[in-house]
Protein backbone atom coordinates (compact mmCIF):
# COMPACT_ATOMS: atom_id res chain seq x y z
CA UNK A 1 0.00 0.00 0.00
CA UNK A 2 1.41 3.35 -0.27
CA UNK A 3 1.67 4.42 3.04
CA UNK A 4 2.98 7.64 2.77
CA UNK A 5 0.63 9.12 0.20
CA UNK A 6 -0.48 12.79 1.25
CA UNK A 7 -2.12 14.04 -1.71
CA UNK A 8 -3.99 12.98 -5.22
CA UNK A 9 -4.18 15.98 -7.83
CA UNK A 10 -6.91 15.17 -10.65
CA UNK A 11 -5.36 17.52 -13.63
CA UNK A 12 -7.12 18.50 -16.22
CA UNK A 13 -4.32 19.63 -18.84
CA UNK A 14 -1.74 17.36 -19.76
CA UNK A 15 0.61 20.07 -19.38
CA UNK A 16 -1.08 20.60 -15.86
CA UNK A 17 -0.43 16.67 -15.03
CA UNK A 18 3.00 16.49 -16.28
CA UNK A 19 4.30 20.03 -13.97
CA UNK A 20 2.59 17.99 -11.13
CA UNK A 21 4.81 14.51 -11.48
CA UNK A 22 8.32 17.11 -11.76
CA UNK A 23 7.43 17.31 -7.79
CA UNK A 24 9.82 14.37 -6.08
CA UNK A 25 8.09 11.44 -4.80
CA UNK A 26 4.66 11.38 -7.30
CA UNK A 27 3.23 9.08 -9.21
CA UNK A 28 0.78 8.21 -12.43
CA UNK A 29 -2.28 6.88 -11.08
CA UNK A 30 -4.66 6.06 -14.06
CA UNK A 31 -7.40 2.80 -13.39
CA UNK A 32 -5.37 2.12 -10.53
CA UNK A 33 -5.70 -1.38 -10.49
CA UNK A 34 -1.61 -1.91 -10.51
CA UNK A 35 -0.83 1.64 -8.99
CA UNK A 36 -2.96 1.14 -5.72
CA UNK A 37 -1.63 -2.20 -4.70
CA UNK A 38 2.26 -0.94 -5.02
CA UNK A 39 4.30 -1.49 -2.15
CA UNK A 40 5.87 1.68 -2.29
CA UNK A 41 6.19 3.76 0.74
CA UNK A 42 8.33 6.45 -1.05
CA UNK A 43 4.91 7.88 -2.87
CA UNK A 44 3.48 11.35 -1.53
CA UNK A 45 1.16 12.61 -4.09
CA UNK A 46 -0.55 10.52 -7.09
CA UNK A 47 -1.58 12.19 -10.23
CA UNK A 48 -4.97 10.81 -11.50
CA UNK A 49 -5.06 11.46 -15.46
CA UNK A 50 -8.52 10.09 -15.86
CA UNK A 51 -9.74 13.49 -15.85
CA UNK A 52 -7.75 14.50 -19.20
CA UNK A 53 -10.11 14.07 -22.01
CA UNK A 54 -7.37 14.75 -24.18
CA UNK A 55 -6.11 11.64 -23.09
CA UNK A 56 -9.72 9.25 -23.79
CA UNK A 57 -9.85 8.50 -27.30
CA UNK A 58 -9.70 5.69 -29.82
CA UNK A 59 -10.00 6.63 -33.36
CA UNK A 60 -9.45 4.76 -36.63
CA UNK A 61 -8.60 6.01 -40.08
CA UNK A 62 -6.83 4.25 -43.51
CA UNK A 63 -3.54 3.92 -41.52
CA UNK A 64 -3.37 4.56 -38.37
CA UNK A 65 -5.58 3.67 -34.96
CA UNK A 66 -5.09 6.03 -32.36
CA UNK A 67 -5.23 5.09 -28.81
CA UNK A 68 -5.79 7.78 -25.86
CA UNK A 69 -3.83 6.51 -22.89
CA UNK A 70 -6.89 6.82 -20.69
CA UNK A 71 -9.22 4.16 -22.90
CA UNK A 72 -10.21 1.43 -20.97
CA UNK A 73 -9.69 -1.96 -22.43
CA UNK A 74 -13.04 -2.68 -21.96
CA UNK A 75 -13.81 0.60 -24.10
CA UNK A 76 -11.36 -1.07 -26.89
CA UNK A 77 -12.79 -4.62 -26.72
CA UNK A 78 -16.25 -3.02 -27.46
CA UNK A 79 -15.42 -0.89 -29.87
CA UNK A 80 -17.69 -0.51 -33.05
CA UNK A 81 -14.61 2.02 -34.71
CA UNK A 82 -11.93 -0.27 -34.55
CA UNK A 83 -12.47 -2.48 -37.68
CA UNK A 84 -10.16 -4.52 -40.11
CA UNK A 85 -7.11 -6.16 -39.43
CA UNK A 86 -5.42 -4.57 -37.10
CA UNK A 87 -8.29 -2.93 -35.02
CA UNK A 88 -10.20 -6.94 -35.05
CA UNK A 89 -7.05 -8.03 -33.59
CA UNK A 90 -6.49 -5.31 -30.89
CA UNK A 91 -9.92 -6.08 -29.91
CA UNK A 92 -9.34 -9.42 -29.85
CA UNK A 93 -6.68 -9.39 -27.20
CA UNK A 94 -8.64 -6.45 -25.12
CA UNK A 95 -11.24 -9.57 -24.57
CA UNK A 96 -8.92 -11.64 -23.17
CA UNK A 97 -7.80 -9.47 -20.30
CA UNK A 98 -9.56 -9.90 -17.07
CA UNK A 99 -13.11 -9.71 -16.81
CA UNK A 100 -15.52 -6.85 -17.44
CA UNK A 101 -15.62 -4.79 -14.02
CA UNK A 102 -11.56 -4.99 -14.29
CA UNK A 103 -11.60 -4.36 -18.08
CA UNK A 104 -13.82 -1.18 -17.25
CA UNK A 105 -11.18 0.51 -14.98
CA UNK A 106 -7.60 -0.95 -16.58
CA UNK A 107 -6.31 1.43 -19.20
CA UNK A 108 -4.54 1.15 -22.69
CA UNK A 109 -1.40 3.30 -21.15
CA UNK A 110 -1.28 1.59 -17.57
CA UNK A 111 -1.55 -1.79 -18.95
CA UNK A 112 1.71 -1.10 -21.12
CA UNK A 113 3.55 0.66 -18.24
CA UNK A 114 3.00 -1.49 -15.96
CA UNK A 115 4.45 -4.25 -17.83
CA UNK A 116 3.68 -7.32 -15.81
CA UNK A 117 4.28 -10.88 -17.11
CA UNK A 118 0.43 -11.49 -17.74
CA UNK A 119 -0.20 -8.43 -19.49
CA UNK A 120 -2.02 -9.02 -22.74
CA UNK A 121 -2.13 -5.90 -25.20
CA UNK A 122 1.64 -4.97 -24.95
CA UNK A 123 1.91 -8.72 -26.80
CA UNK A 124 -0.14 -7.36 -29.20
CA UNK A 125 1.19 -3.92 -29.53
CA UNK A 126 4.40 -5.28 -30.37
CA UNK A 127 3.46 -7.69 -32.78
CA UNK A 128 1.57 -5.19 -34.55
CA UNK A 129 4.65 -2.35 -34.91
CA UNK A 130 2.20 -0.10 -32.63
CA UNK A 131 4.31 3.40 -31.63
CA UNK A 132 3.74 5.40 -28.26
CA UNK A 133 3.52 9.26 -28.02
CA UNK A 134 5.33 10.06 -24.88
CA UNK A 135 4.36 13.72 -23.66
CA UNK A 136 6.04 16.37 -21.13
CA UNK A 137 3.84 18.92 -21.65
CA UNK A 138 3.41 20.16 -25.11
CA UNK A 139 7.04 18.43 -26.08
CA UNK A 140 6.22 14.75 -27.69
CA UNK A 141 8.28 12.13 -28.86
CA UNK A 142 7.60 9.50 -30.68
CA UNK A 143 8.90 5.89 -29.95
CA UNK A 144 8.37 2.33 -31.20
CA UNK A 145 6.85 -0.10 -28.50
CA UNK A 146 9.69 -2.42 -28.72
CA UNK A 147 12.23 0.24 -27.54
CA UNK A 148 9.86 1.44 -24.70
CA UNK A 149 9.22 -2.20 -23.61
CA UNK A 150 12.79 -3.35 -23.62
CA UNK A 151 14.43 -0.44 -22.00
CA UNK A 152 11.17 -0.71 -19.32
CA UNK A 153 8.60 1.88 -19.23
CA UNK A 154 10.01 2.71 -15.90
CA UNK A 155 13.16 3.84 -17.21
CA UNK A 156 12.67 4.70 -20.38
CA UNK A 157 9.99 7.71 -19.06
CA UNK A 158 11.62 11.01 -17.95
CA UNK A 159 10.44 12.59 -14.75
CA UNK A 160 7.10 14.17 -15.44
CA UNK A 161 6.48 12.14 -18.93
CA UNK A 162 3.47 10.27 -19.93
CA UNK A 163 2.53 7.73 -22.46
CA UNK A 164 -0.45 10.03 -24.12
CA UNK A 165 -1.14 7.80 -26.72
CA UNK A 166 -0.54 4.39 -28.75
CA UNK A 167 -0.63 4.30 -32.71
CA UNK A 168 -1.22 1.52 -34.09
CA UNK A 169 -0.26 0.86 -37.91
CA UNK A 170 -3.85 -0.59 -40.33
CA UNK A 171 -2.19 -3.59 -42.16
CA UNK A 172 -4.28 -4.61 -45.23
CA UNK A 173 -4.98 -7.85 -47.42
CA UNK A 174 -1.69 -10.12 -47.44
CA UNK A 175 -0.95 -9.74 -43.53
CA UNK A 176 -2.92 -12.16 -41.13
CA UNK A 177 -2.43 -12.36 -36.90
CA UNK A 178 -2.73 -14.52 -34.70
CA UNK A 179 -3.13 -14.85 -30.34
CA UNK A 180 -3.63 -17.47 -27.96
CA UNK A 181 -2.85 -17.71 -24.50
CA UNK A 182 -2.39 -20.55 -22.19
CA UNK A 183 -4.18 -20.53 -18.91
CA UNK A 184 -5.24 -22.59 -16.39
CA UNK A 185 -8.72 -21.14 -15.39
CA UNK A 186 -9.82 -18.47 -16.98
CA UNK A 187 -9.30 -16.28 -13.84
CA UNK A 188 -5.75 -18.12 -13.37
CA UNK A 189 -2.46 -15.82 -14.64
CA UNK A 190 -1.30 -16.89 -18.16
CA UNK A 191 1.61 -19.52 -18.22
CA UNK A 192 2.79 -19.03 -22.06
CA UNK A 193 1.18 -15.84 -23.83
CA UNK A 194 1.93 -15.86 -28.03
CA UNK A 195 1.08 -13.08 -30.47
CA UNK A 196 2.34 -13.13 -34.48
CA UNK A 197 1.42 -11.24 -37.37
CA UNK A 198 2.93 -12.51 -40.74
CA UNK A 199 2.57 -10.49 -43.90
CA UNK A 200 2.98 -12.51 -47.15
CA UNK A 201 4.15 -10.57 -50.78
CA UNK A 202 4.29 -12.81 -54.09
CA UNK A 203 4.00 -16.19 -51.81
CA UNK A 204 6.45 -15.06 -49.45
CA UNK A 205 7.24 -14.28 -46.57
CA UNK A 206 7.89 -10.31 -45.90
CA UNK A 207 7.49 -9.68 -42.66
CA UNK A 208 7.04 -11.48 -39.54
CA UNK A 209 6.43 -10.69 -35.86
CA UNK A 210 6.62 -13.08 -33.13
CA UNK A 211 5.56 -11.88 -29.32
CA UNK A 212 5.14 -13.65 -26.37
CA UNK A 213 4.59 -12.80 -22.53
CA UNK A 214 4.22 -14.43 -19.56
CA UNK A 215 6.85 -17.50 -20.71
CA UNK A 216 9.35 -14.14 -19.91
CA UNK A 217 9.14 -11.78 -17.17
CA UNK A 218 8.21 -8.97 -19.52
CA UNK A 219 6.78 -8.84 -22.72
CA UNK A 220 9.47 -9.61 -25.37
CA UNK A 221 9.66 -9.62 -29.78
CA UNK A 222 11.17 -12.93 -30.79
CA UNK A 223 13.56 -10.89 -33.36
CA UNK A 224 16.11 -14.15 -34.07
CA UNK A 225 13.02 -16.62 -34.92
CA UNK A 226 11.76 -13.80 -37.00
CA UNK A 227 14.96 -13.32 -39.26
CA UNK A 228 14.50 -16.87 -40.04
CA UNK A 229 11.30 -16.57 -41.77
CA UNK A 230 11.97 -13.22 -43.34
CA UNK A 231 12.71 -14.14 -47.12
CA UNK A 232 11.23 -17.63 -47.20
CA UNK A 233 8.49 -19.18 -48.31
CA UNK A 234 5.67 -20.38 -45.90
CA UNK A 235 6.44 -24.25 -45.68
CA UNK A 236 5.60 -26.19 -42.48
CA UNK A 237 9.70 -26.69 -42.56
CA UNK A 238 10.10 -22.72 -41.90
CA UNK A 239 7.76 -22.32 -39.62
CA UNK A 240 8.83 -25.24 -37.45
CA UNK A 241 12.53 -24.16 -37.80
CA UNK A 242 11.34 -20.34 -36.65
CA UNK A 243 8.90 -21.98 -33.98
CA UNK A 244 12.40 -23.78 -32.49
CA UNK A 245 14.56 -21.17 -32.07
CA UNK A 246 11.99 -18.84 -30.44
CA UNK A 247 11.64 -21.37 -27.94
CA UNK A 248 14.98 -21.48 -27.38
CA UNK A 249 16.60 -18.08 -27.54
CA UNK A 250 13.64 -16.50 -24.71
CA UNK A 251 14.81 -16.48 -20.80
CA UNK A 252 12.25 -18.71 -19.31
CA UNK A 253 10.48 -17.10 -16.20
CA UNK A 254 10.00 -19.52 -12.95
CA UNK A 255 6.70 -20.53 -12.43
CA UNK A 256 4.86 -22.71 -10.15
CA UNK A 257 2.88 -23.59 -12.64
CA UNK A 258 4.87 -25.49 -14.82
CA UNK A 259 8.30 -26.27 -15.49
CA UNK A 260 10.98 -25.10 -17.79
CA UNK A 261 10.65 -28.15 -19.76
CA UNK A 262 7.29 -27.60 -20.14
CA UNK A 263 6.68 -24.34 -21.10
CA UNK A 264 9.75 -24.55 -23.51
CA UNK A 265 7.93 -27.61 -25.60
CA UNK A 266 4.18 -26.05 -25.24
CA UNK A 267 5.48 -22.53 -26.44
CA UNK A 268 7.47 -23.80 -29.48
CA UNK A 269 3.96 -25.44 -30.33
CA UNK A 270 1.87 -22.61 -29.38
CA UNK A 271 4.92 -20.43 -31.89
CA UNK A 272 3.98 -22.87 -34.82
CA UNK A 273 0.38 -22.53 -34.79
CA UNK A 274 0.29 -18.92 -34.17
CA UNK A 275 2.56 -18.87 -37.36
CA UNK A 276 0.53 -20.82 -39.44
CA UNK A 277 -3.17 -19.09 -38.63
CA UNK A 278 -1.36 -16.00 -39.26
CA UNK A 279 -0.16 -17.12 -42.64
CA UNK A 280 -3.34 -18.88 -43.27
CA UNK A 281 -5.24 -15.66 -42.29
CA UNK A 282 -2.73 -13.73 -44.74
CA UNK A 283 -3.31 -15.78 -47.76
C1 LIG B 1 -7.23 -9.40 -10.66
C2 LIG B 1 -6.56 -8.76 -11.85
C3 LIG B 1 -6.45 -9.49 -13.04
C4 LIG B 1 -5.83 -8.92 -14.15
N1 LIG B 1 -5.74 -9.66 -15.29
C5 LIG B 1 -5.12 -9.13 -16.38
C6 LIG B 1 -5.00 -9.87 -17.60
O1 LIG B 1 -5.47 -10.98 -17.75
N2 LIG B 1 -4.34 -9.28 -18.64
C7 LIG B 1 -3.83 -8.03 -18.56
O2 LIG B 1 -3.25 -7.54 -19.54
N3 LIG B 1 -3.96 -7.28 -17.42
C8 LIG B 1 -4.59 -7.80 -16.35
N4 LIG B 1 -4.72 -7.05 -15.21
C9 LIG B 1 -4.28 -5.64 -15.24
C10 LIG B 1 -2.80 -5.44 -14.92
O3 LIG B 1 -2.38 -6.32 -13.94
C11 LIG B 1 -2.55 -4.02 -14.44
O4 LIG B 1 -3.16 -3.86 -13.16
C12 LIG B 1 -3.13 -2.95 -15.37
O5 LIG B 1 -2.70 -3.18 -16.67
C13 LIG B 1 -2.69 -1.56 -14.96
O6 LIG B 1 -3.48 -0.64 -15.66
P1 LIG B 1 -4.12 0.60 -14.91
O7 LIG B 1 -4.79 1.47 -15.91
O8 LIG B 1 -4.97 0.13 -13.77
O9 LIG B 1 -2.81 1.33 -14.40
P2 LIG B 1 -2.41 1.94 -12.98
O10 LIG B 1 -2.53 0.90 -11.92
O11 LIG B 1 -3.09 3.22 -12.75
O12 LIG B 1 -0.88 2.25 -13.28
C14 LIG B 1 0.04 1.19 -13.53
C15 LIG B 1 1.45 1.80 -13.66
O13 LIG B 1 1.55 2.54 -14.85
C16 LIG B 1 1.80 3.95 -14.57
N5 LIG B 1 0.96 4.65 -15.54
C17 LIG B 1 -0.37 4.43 -15.78
N6 LIG B 1 -0.76 5.15 -16.85
C18 LIG B 1 0.32 5.84 -17.28
C19 LIG B 1 0.55 6.76 -18.35
N7 LIG B 1 -0.42 7.10 -19.21
N8 LIG B 1 1.78 7.28 -18.48
C20 LIG B 1 2.80 6.93 -17.63
N9 LIG B 1 2.63 6.08 -16.60
C21 LIG B 1 1.42 5.53 -16.44
C22 LIG B 1 1.46 4.14 -13.11
O14 LIG B 1 2.22 5.16 -12.51
C23 LIG B 1 1.82 2.77 -12.55
O15 LIG B 1 3.21 2.67 -12.34
C24 LIG B 1 -5.33 -7.60 -14.08
C25 LIG B 1 -5.44 -6.86 -12.89
C26 LIG B 1 -6.05 -7.42 -11.78
C27 LIG B 1 -6.16 -6.60 -10.52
Amino acid sequence: MLKKLTQVYHPTTIEEACKQLCEAKSAVIAGGTAEALKKDDTIETLVDITHIKELNHLSQDASTIKIGATTTVQDIYKSETLKGISGNFIKQVAGTVAATALRNTITAGGNLVAQLWWSDLPVAYLALDAEVVCRTGKPKRTVSVVQIINDTPAKFLKKGEIVAEILVPCYNKGTGCDFRKQIKTHHDYPTITVATRITLKNGMISEARIACNAVTSTPFRCQDAEKLLVGKKPTAENIAKAAEKAASSIKYREDFRASKEYKQEVFQVMVRRSLEASIEAAK
